[in-house]
């Protein structure tokens, strides 16, 4: 039986949302397990959304009705803040997921502060778009924050729903990229994907001969890792960025860290600005997510594919 809901009085500043197609992200996984202790239920995941508006509050300008939007992560902030007013929306404390506490993104309705609602591009089409209004703006804002460019080497940890997103815009921003996998057979993909150099991270041998090779590393992995030798593969002044997080606590020794000036850092999302130049980016150098798409109406069997990691990259629901 489908949940149904009562979503009240749209809000004035708020916009409504007829999903056509909504990414499943490993967080969703992890809300619906209560892995995070914050989940609500009945919960209601989904925050890869994309489709057209159907109503707008009455102080909202910037959105019209039948317009083609996407929504990610965020969902509203206090719009007051040192980080609001920054354009940082991302960093506020008073942030609002959009599926924490909030109805997500499985279903056929979803509602948010209309400064989140992103248009999207016309030639990007939904499906593909989709996962780029949480996957690819995870790893699209560390790369621009910190600075990307054609001088760069970087370094993709995993090569899954973020990674494979994370390969295309390092290549758009011109960097040299390798990829770091545990699987060898996805080589001939990562190099599709953009990859110049591929290092299988199962071998401790093949690890230590990229040794200060990297200016960044993004680490995408839910999985532990020696990142020991990681912090190796940076150059001088690198950075190892995490975006996936890894069971244990991360353990390296702070020689790398001093004598380098390397560091490890980490990235929430993006705000709504960067959200608008990351699509607008895709569409113009062709970044595109690789999606399985599901019916809504399949999305337990959606759900269990990609935790058998099965799926190559995205699972999209479509209504
Ligand atoms: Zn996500
Ligand atoms: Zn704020």
């Amino acid at each position: 039986m489908p949940f149904r809901y009562e979503p009240g009085e749209l809000g004035p500043q708020e916009a409504e949302i007829a999903i056509t197609h909504c990414g499943i992200c490993r967080s969703d996984l992890h809300l619906i397990s209560n892995d995070w202790g914050i989940s609500q239920y009945p919960f209601i995941p989904g925050h890869e959304i994309v489709g057209a508006v159907t109503a707008v509050g009455s102080a909202v300008r910037s959105l019209h009705v039948d317009q083609r939007v996407g929504l990610g992560w965020q969902s509203n902030s206090c719009g007051e803040c040192e980080w609001c007013i920054r354009g940082m929306e991302n960093l506020c404390l008073a942030a609002e997921a959009t599926c924490v506490h909030r109805n997500g993104g499985y279903a056929d309705r979803v509602r948010a502060n209309a400064r989140f609602v992103i248009p999207v591009p016309a030639s990007l089409d939904s499906e593909h778009a989709a996962p780029l209004l949480c996957g690819g703006i995870t790893v699209y804002n560390p790369l621009r924050t910190h600075g990307i460019n054609p001088s760069s080497r970087v370094g993709v940890v995993g090569i899954g729903g973020l990674g494979h997103l994370a390969i295309q815009f390092a290549r758009v921003f011109g960097a040299e990229v390798t990829a770091f996998s545990t699987s060898a057979g996805k080589e001939e993909e990562a190099r599709a994907l953009g990859a110049h150099n591929f290092v299988n991270s199962r071998e401790s041998k093949a690890l230590k001969e990229v040794a200060g090779t990297q200016d960044f590393i993004l680490s995408t992995v839910n999985a532990d890792q020696d990142w020991g030798i990681f912090m190796q593969a940076l150059r001088p002044t690198g950075t190892l960025c995490f975006v996936g997080v890894p069971p244990s606590p991360v353990s390296v020794h702070a020689f790398p860290l001093i004598s380098g000036l390397r560091s490890i850092s980490g990235n929430p999302t993006g705000s709504p600005y960067r959200l608008r130049e990351m699509l607008d980016v895709a569409a113009r150098h062709g970044v595109k997510a690789q999606t399985e798409r599901f019916p809504m109406a399949k999305v337990n069997e959606a759900i269990e594919k990609v935790k058998k990691n099965k799926v190559r990259y995205r699972a999209v629901l479509a209504n």
